[in-house]
């Protein structure tokens, strides 16, 4: 695309080349291009109800080649010229325009059983045109999902024992109508012997076919479907009407192996959120937890389920996982905390219509809040190990010179601006920091919720206020700032407008350590790593400097690098100062081959030494000596208690003294 700011010199070349030409330049002057105008808009969704139902037939037989295939049969409005078709573009929970419409092929529709050619509109690429002669009754599409089988053409979602089915990626639907106003039929063909899980409601089965009861086009979408060999299913119901289950899919059988203790901390998830809500919003809830190291992992949050994806060793290596323990956490608070409550800007009413992210540091921020505090209130992760989570995110901060230029309101736009993928330079693009910011100062604002009430209210009577509305239903409830503000004011008076706005609009160099202060906390750097941060490296290879030499080394999670490849490097500091780039490879420090352990030996000897550290990288056939004077120590952050101050944040981290809601 051309940078407008180049336009004005183009002239001024273009005006002495005419110079040159005389001739030419006497000539009848050349017309300047004018825009064509747009084709007319595809029809705007309207709340009315659609001509009939969609049946929609997926086939998943195909597994090996990781093809999907799809037929559809569309109902028309009756003496309708055209239908148009829309494939899904704005997905929910990614906040981005991500629709996966280049893995489309083999698109062909028939009107009542006739082949017609579509047309694609030269516009909006998601939408095709199919004409419809008069007395038309019913288009049929047919496609196939090409689901990427190298990790080159995206996230894995298929493989020989298990799928991720993501409906929105394997149907069409009319356009010009509310998603929640098209009913769909949906039916499934899967491999023989193979078992699903899904938060919709089965109709009827016929041997590997599965047939599900009628269901909106919004609900649908948001029903993904998870099904393979190797399969699961726990009761984690905390109460009678509190259906909740954990469906396990894993490559192999050995990988759904739990044991009692990792069983019972997940069933205390389900309690706790349970009484920090006092509410649920399902008829009943499915975690749908992948456990591969094939298909790809997401997190990604829907009303009455959840997809939540984890290396094999999520069971059979416990404590290898403490950095990522809030995943199942994070996404069940969606079930409140987004899909129930949504920023109204973000609903949308169709697939099709753009959303606006603005909001997401409550609907994401204080999801990741408590994601962590319900982790630690289950004891699926020790209060210990969440005070240094919450230390590493301000540590982060501190090493992270992008908040100098960017408000974290601006960090909203990151979904679209990137649609998800990552970027080169995390600590100065500040990509999504919506997330770990918005916990900070959901951590601030509990805490000065329970020093304005000397301890009486808390974040948790926001929670049961703001959430807890229409017990049992899910139809999402949508809200403004505003509405944010006044929940607040509600539970404790305070100038609360102002507390957030200039959290969330202004510009803030300084790390947001209010939460820990007024916590009983203060952020402290050892040269001692948290026992969890050491597990995590050694099962994965990773190795993290980021707040004493600003890099990180070795495979971030998912990925084979070698151990010595640079991942990461904080702009700005020690490592980037010297010239180090991300893709280059270390090879030794000080004259010793490279490991976390010699890396960490040598940045404690330069302590005490006033040599720099020497380096050897090698970046594709270069090999290069690199030096850096770095004496300031490893730096491991953590939370130190400040005596005779409050422990609020011990007591945020708590189990739940509420009784369990009725219902
Ligand atoms: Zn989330």
């Amino acid at each position: 695309m051309m940078n407008l700011f180049l336009r004005p010199g183009r002239r001024v070349a273009a005006a002495a080349f005419a110079c040159a030409l005389p001739l030419l330049a006497q000539s009848t002057p050349q017309p300047q291009p004018e825009p064509t105008p747009m084709p007319p808009a595809i029809a705007a969704p309207v709340d009315k109800p659609y001509a009939g139902t969609v049946k929609l037939f997926v086939d998943l037989t195909d597994n090996a080649r990781r093809i999907a295939n799809v037929h559809e049969e569309v109902p028309v409005v009756p003496g309708a010229k055209e239908l148009v078709l829309l494939y899904p573009e704005w997905i929910p929970g990614n906040h981005s325009p991500t629709g996966p419409i280049s893995k489309l092929g083999g698109i062909i529709t028939t009107v009542d059983g006739q082949r017609v050619q579509w047309v694609r509109d030269r516009v909006n690429v998601f939408a095709f045109h199919v004409p419809l002669a008069a007395g038309a009754k019913s288009v049929g599409v047919d496609f196939q999902y090409l689901s990427p089988i190298k990790r080159t053409e995206g996230r894995i979602e298929i493989s020989n024992a298990i799928a991720d089915l993501a409906w929105n990626e394997v149907l069409m639907y009319p356009a010009g109508y509310f998603s929640r106003d098209i009913p769909f039929d949906a039916t499934l063909k899967l491999p023989e012997g193979w078992k699903y899980a899904t938060a919709l409601e089965t109709g009827s089965e016929n041997g590997a076919t599965v047939t599900f009861k009628t269901t909106p086009l919004n609900e649908l979408v948001d029903s993904p479907l998870y099904a393979g060999v190797n399969y699961k299913r726990i009761d984690l119901s905390p109460t009678p009407t509190d259906i909740v289950h954990l469906d396990v899919f894993a490559d192999t059988a050995e990988e759904l192996n739990v044991t009692p203790e990792e069983l019972e901390v997940h069933k205390k998830l389900a309690a706790e959120a349970d009484k920090l809500y006092g509410s649920h919003h399902y008829k009943h809830y499915d975690f749908l937890l992948l456990l591969s190291d094939v298909v790809g992992g997401i997190g990604l949050e829907h009303h009455q389920s959840s997809e939540d994806g984890h290396d094999g060793k999520y069971f059979t290596d416990w404590a290898s996982g403490v950095g990522s323990r809030d995943l199942l956490g994070h996404e069940y608070t969606h079930s409140w905390d987004g899909k129930f409550r949504r920023p109204a800007d973000l609903w949308t009413p169709n697939f099709n219509v753009p959303m606006r992210d603005d909001l997401l540091w409550v609907y994401e921020g204080m999801t990741q809040y408590w994601g962590n505090v319900l982790t630690a209130r289950a004891g699926m992760r020790s209060v210990e190990d969440t005070r240094d989570v919450f230390a590493r995110v301000a540590a982060g901060f501190e090493v992270s010179p992008g908040r100098d230029w960017r408000p974290m309101v601006d960090t909203t736009n990151q979904p679209i601006v990137s649609e998800r993928r990552p970027v080169t330079w995390v600590s100065w693009q500040l990509p999504e920091n919506y997330y770990t910011e918005g916990e900070l100062i959901w951590l601030d604002a509990d805490t000065k919720i329970r020093e304005l009430t000397d301890g009486r209210k808390s974040l948790d009577d926001f929670a049961k206020l703001f959430f807890g509305p229409y017990n049992g239903s899910y139809i999402t409830l949508t809200y403004h700032f505003e509405d944010v503000v006044k929940a607040l004011n509600t539970v404790a008076p305070y100038d609360w407008d102002t507390f957030l706005k200039t959290r969330v609009y202004d510009l803030h160099p300084a790390v947001p350590e209010d939460g820990f202060t007024r916590g009983g906390y203060k952020l402290v750097y050892t040269d001692t790593p948290a026992k969890w941060v050491m597990q995590a490296e050694a099962a994965n290879g990773s190795a993290d400097f980021s707040t004493s030499l600003g890099l990180s080394l070795g495979a971030s999670r998912g990925d084979k690098a070698k151990p010595g490849t640079v991942n990461n490097v904080w702009w700005n500091g020690p490592a980037f100062k010297a010239g180090v780039v991300p893709d280059m490879e270390l090879i030794s420090v000080n004259g010793s081959a490279y490991s976390p352990d010699v890396l960490r030996k040598a940045i404690v000897a330069a302590e005490k030494d006033v040599k720099p550290i020497e380096f050897i990288f090698q970046r594709g056939d270069e090999v290069k000596t690199i030096t850096i004077d770095y004496h300031g120590g490893l730096r491991y952050p953590s939370l130190q208690r400040v005596d005779g101050t409050p422990d609020r944040l011990d007591e945020i981290l708590a189990p739940s003294k509420s009784p369990f809601p009725p219902m």
